[in-house]
């Protein structure tokens, strides 16, 4: 074992001599050290690897709104989201990764392309959530009569005066439930 090198070098970010073996080896088992001191290599590193993944969320969010804008029909739009969902891990990670990059596309230049993308792709998930909801006039009585008595029930439950409303003018007594709270 040699003796501990007392030899010290300045580091060129942040100017501050450091013995020489705060420095990295440029290649394993080389002698050739870098210019930057360890900790302001790995901070560099740090940066780096931020900027490269805020990049790579810029380019996965740019790139589903030009998808899902180009989406042929319904079941594309489906298999985009959620494939864009799980890279983003989960719903909640991907709204506000999208709202974000959305706001930014449009802060940094409101008409350009990239920014209308986002406003198609918004349009186009409208547009299908609007086709997903039901089609009346292709239901059947059974299922029209289902759906009529969950919405009164849900109607009811909202605004409880109707209904006791309701009863009063046909002659019932309204009992409330035992259980319910004031
Ligand atoms: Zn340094």
């Amino acid at each position: 074992m040699s003796e501990p090198s007392t030899e010290m070098r300045l580091c060129r970010q942040c100017l501050v001599p450091k013995p020489i073996d705060e420095f990295r080896l440029r290649r394993r088992g080389g002698t050739e050290r870098m210019r930057q001191c360890s900790s302001c290599h790995s901070q560099t590193e740090k940066l780096r690897r931020a900027s490269r993944r805020s990049k790579l969320e810029r380019d996965a969010a740019a790139k589903f709104a030009l998808d899902l804008k180009n989406a042929k029909n319904h079941k594309q739009v489906v298999l985009l989201c959620n494939a864009v969902i799980k890279r983003f891990g989960g719903m909640g990670a991907f709204a506000s990764a999208w709202l974000k990059q959305a706001e930014t596309a449009c802060g940094e230049k409101p008409g350009s392309k990239k920014a209308c993308d986002f406003f198609q792709a918004g349009l186009r998930l409208m547009e299908y959530c609007e086709a997903q909801r039901p089609n009346m006039g292709q239901m059947s009585d059974e299922e029209l009569r289902t759906r009529a008595m969950y919405e009164i029930q849900r109607f009811i439950e909202q605004q409880p005066e109707v209904a006791i409303a309701a009863a009063n003018r046909l002659g019932w007594t309204v009992i409330p439930p035992a259980t319910a709270s004031l």
